[in-house]
């Protein structure tokens, strides 16, 4: 059945919402976890308190699907079939998960409906699309022998997400994974499950079996490590902070050496040239910095601006910011909702706190906002005066708090750009083009705008350079290559 948003809504005040484990043939005698939307610190809901019998279970249940082949040796046009239908079911139920998500995570009603939801949907549409136009090879031999170079899926992938877009993510590495024949296992974040909940169902009602896909909800050092141990697990694909992106790559070297793909943080910067169209830029530097409540793993949250030009910018960037409406989420108008819980919330404060004492000039913002009920709601922040010894220069906030630093010649632009142990994206302004090949062709960072903010689309890998992950790319092609493995058979005469 169809929910719409207001329904959501009145089921999340009614605290009615319910994410629990989805694995075929199991009962999970796991507990509740309370589920506490940070508009209002109200319970809205439970999710299930996994375990590790559960990821046990889980695991066998894919493993059997798997070998058993009644996804995996179906054939990609099949296969497409069954993602095409899954993809209209998501089409049809767009509202619904977007107000999971807004309740869930505190994002902005109007992104989630115009943005997350439909980049989720183009997401599934777009691999389920693919499937059937990825080749394998035929290796230039002599004519007696044939080498062919053949994609099969790789096994039991687990999918570990993180809580700042919980439909898209869920998404970029599902539609991909199991679009190749692959069985997934999803572990959502603890804070945002609800959306993942409600897309593993529609995925069974398309047609998936329910071998191919689970979901096992709960806490990290609960679900999240038996699944990164467990011996008959493939491959983990995990987006999240680096801290924790680096247990992965330890649970991997004391299990069974399965693959780790890393999708960690970022720290980005943004170069803002003397030459640059100032007006045109705005827009997006906020966009950049802000955007998601600054909950974005390519937030350009370091702003680098050449002296000559950053007084101008900086009263620019303020009058633009009064247009981003901090509040309620539920409200269309709103585009700064609450931080995701209490403790991120403390968190990207204490960050306010130390630039404070650190000597940064506080530009703008710097307050809670008090007057929007017991939310975990910032103000967007802007800081002056940063150097790169501080704190706010080499730290990921994920909170709306942007470091303001100045320049005068292009190689130190470059230089402060590259001084961050990330590299996911970076974006500059300026109107001289040998300047954009120079500078992008010498920033180290997965996603490089120039003139604008963008995370790519659909159609281009993402990932990050250095300590923001490696072992494969989301999005694009390129995502497939992270869940097939090629095999070479050898046809001798
Ligand atoms: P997180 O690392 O705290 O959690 C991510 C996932 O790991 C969650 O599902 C969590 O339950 C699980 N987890 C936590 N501790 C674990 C443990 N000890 N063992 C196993 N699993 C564990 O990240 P988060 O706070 O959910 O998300 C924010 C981070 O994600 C930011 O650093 C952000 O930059 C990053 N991120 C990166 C990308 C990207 O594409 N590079 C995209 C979105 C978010």
């Amino acid at each position: 059945m169809i929910k719409t948003k207001e329904e959501i809504f009145q089921l999340a005040k009614d605290g009615k919402l319910w994410a629990g484990n989805l694995i075929a043939e199991h009962t999970s005698s796991a507990g509740k976890i309370e589920c506490v939307s940070p508009i209002d610190n109200v319970v809205i809901g439970y999710i299930a308190d996994g375990n590790a019998q559960d990821i046990d279970a889980a695991v066998k249940v894919a493993r059997n699907t798997f070998e058993g082949g009644e996804w995996s040796q179906k054939s990609p046009a099949e296969r497409k079939a069954v993602m095409l239908k899954f993809s209209a079911l998501l089409e049809t139920h767009s509202e619904e998960l977007a107000a999971l998500d807004c309740v869930d995570a505190g994002k902005p009603i109007t992104e989630c409906l115009n943005t997350d939801i439909p980049a989720t949907i183009d997401t599934f549409y777009w691999y389920a699309e693919a499937i059937d136009k990825v080749f394998g090879k035929i290796a230039p031999t002599a004519n007696d022998v044939m080498g062919l170079i053949v994609n099969e899926p790789i096994g039991v992938v687990g999918a570990v997400l993180p809580w700042n877009f919980p439909a898209q993510m869920f998404a970029w590495k599902v539609a991909p994974a199991l679009t190749a024949g692959n069985s997934v296992i999803v572990k959502p974040a603890e804070l945002t499950s609800l959306s993942a909940y409600r897309m593993v169902e529609l995925a069974y009602e398309a047609g998936v079996p329910k071998g191919a896909l689970s979901l096992v909800c709960g806490f990290g050092e609960k679900v999240g490590e038996p699944l990164g141990r467990h011996m008959d697990v493939d491959i983990v694909s995990f987006t999240g902070s680096t801290e924790v992106g680096r247990y992965f790559l330890k649970y991997s070297a004391e299990s069974n050496l399965k693959e780790i793909v890393l999708e960690c943080g970022g720290k980005s910067p943004q170069i803002v040239f003397e030459d640059a169209d100032l007006d045109a830029a705005v827009p997006h530097i906020l966009a950049s910095a802000f955007w998601n409540m600054s909950e974005n793993c390519s937030c350009g949250s370091r702003l680098l601006v050449h002296e000559n030009v950053k007084d101008a910018l900086l009263t620019k960037l303020k009058e633009g910011l009064k247009s981003w409406k901090v509040g309620n989420p539920l409200d269309p108008e709103v585009s700064i909702g609450p931080m995701v819980e209490e403790a991120h919330f403390n968190k990207v404060k204490s960050f306010i706190d130390v630039t404070l004492k650190e000597g940064g000039k506080l530009i703008t913002g710097g307050n809670i906002h008090s007057d929007l009920g017991s939310g975990w709601y910032v103000e967007p922040t802007i800081f002056d005066h940063v150097t790169k010894d501080m704190t706010l220069f080499q730290n990921e906030v994920f909170g709306p708090v942007l470091a303001v630093c100045s320049f005068t010649t292009d190689d130190e632009a470059v230089t402060l750009a590259n001084d961050s142990h990330y590299g996911l994206a970076a974006s500059f302004y300026t109107e001289n083009l040998k300047r954009a090949f120079k500078v992008a062709n010498g920033i180290k960072a997965g996603t490089i705008s120039v003139n604008g903010f963008s995370e790519g689309d659909i159609t281009t890998p993402f990932g990050g350079f250095k300590q923001s992950g490696f072992g494969g790319k989301d999005n694009g092609l390129e995502a497939f290559e992270q869940y097939i493995q090629q095999k070479v058979i050898w046809y001798m005469n």
